[in-house]
């Protein structure tokens, strides 16, 4: 575990938030909205990298579900908003940049950015494991689809610094087969790492939105909610939401902050994204951020931050932790400890994040 020296040892330095572009892009789940395009199939077991079309007839079992993927990649593929490219995952490279983490002055605020699921992988745990053990880590946030039960959660985590771990388990029903043991492994990961959980408002989900929330908070879990970007029935999201369902969506999202970003698709304005926040992928290139990849160094070379936050390079910013960079957002809201995800409304007075 870190001991207190060490702590203080690194309290000097500043905060650097990362999104580290991992490039591991495989999942056990298959769910039909999912930006990354998974292949479709049983829900367990898969630990290979396939292209999806070559995949598709491994697993088929619902024909409504392969049509409605099989859409969604058109649509997607054709439309202008299709998710940034990401260099390939590479095991031996993904290690190497974890290890350089531990050499730059910063108090590194790390969240592994997989399009996949981070524990089927055990490099990339591995990969975790180390940087939650860095001198110099504050932060190691990761995602999971919690897949796994409590007790593999538990021999997963085993050499890791827990107290340096956030997480977030994203809640995707039509791929959980028992949603009641699913919440109760929630209940006691968050006994030991610090953890939120994320429900997509994917429209065939809505109906069950806010009693999913509800259920989830009156055990104790901080839940937040991601707007659907994508196809759906024809109609692209956000922008297809109807009234009934923005009014829906602004009673359960985490801020108006959330919602002004995801669902209305809000300007961003500046952005400290360069400043104190970068993405970083796995050939150890930075940039501003992972959405519009303006390119600010190396991590094995030289890293030319911004002095000051500067205009959004483009008209959106929607991944769901980079829009929290907007000088808009450090005004009026403050992250409060290592989750990424969790933040309280500044009051009354603006500050700066540590
Ligand atoms: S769990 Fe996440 S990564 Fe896996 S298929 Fe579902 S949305 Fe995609
Ligand atoms: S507002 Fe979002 S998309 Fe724009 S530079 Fe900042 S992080 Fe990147």
């Amino acid at each position: 575990m870190r001991g207190t020296s060490v702590l203080s040892e690194f309290n000097d330095h500043p905060r650097l938030k990362v999104r580290f572009g991992t490039g591991w892009d495989t999942c056990n789940y298959h769910c039909e909205y999912c930006v990354t395009d998974q292949p479709l199939g049983e829900t367990s077991g898969a630990t290979g990298s396939l292209p999806i079309l070559t995949r598709i007839g491994q697993g088929i079992t619902s024909p409504s579900k392969i049509a409605g993927k099989l859409s969604s990649i058109g649509k997607r593929l054709a439309s202008a908003q299709a998710p940034p490219e990401v260099a390939e995952w590479s095991e031996e490279k993904y290690l190497r940049v974890i290890d350089r983490f531990a050499e730059l002055p910063f108090r590194m605020d790390v969240r592994i950015g997989v399009g996949g699921e981070t524990f089927i992988n055990k490099t990339v745990v591995e990969g975790a494991r180390r940087l939650s053990n860095h001198d110099n880590t504050f932060a190691v946030n990761l995602i999971s689809n919690l897949s796994f039960s409590f007790a593999q959660y538990q021999k997963i985590f085993q050499g890791f610094d827990l107290s340096r771990v956030a997480l977030v388990c994203s809640f995707h029903p039509t791929e959980i087969k028992d949603v009641d043991k699913w919440i109760e492994t929630a209940v006691q990961i968050n006994q030991i790492v610090d953890l939120a959980i994320v429900l997509v408002a994917w429209p065939p989900l809505m109906a069950e939105l806010r009693a999913n929330k509800a259920r989830m908070e009156a055990v104790g879990l901080e839940v937040f909610v991601q707007a659907f970007h994508g196809w759906h029935d024809q109609e692209k999201y956000p922008e297809a939401y109807s009234d009934d369902d923005r009014a829906l969506l602004r009673d359960v999202f985490y801020s108006q902050h959330d919602f002004d970003h995801m669902v209305d698709l809000k300007q961003p304005g500046k952005c400290y994204a360069g400043v104190d926040y970068v993405y970083v992928d796995i050939n150890g290139n930075v940039s501003r951020c992972g959405t519009y990849k303006t390119p600010i160094g190396n991590v094995f070379k030289q890293l030319n931050l911004l002095q000051r936050p500067a205009a959004c390079p483009g008209t959106e910013c929607w991944c769901d932790t980079e829009n929290l960079n907007t000088v808009e957002f450090r005004e009026n809201y403050q992250l409060v400890g290592l989750n990424q995800h969790k933040y309280v409304r500044r009051q009354p007075s603006p500050a700066t994040i540590d």
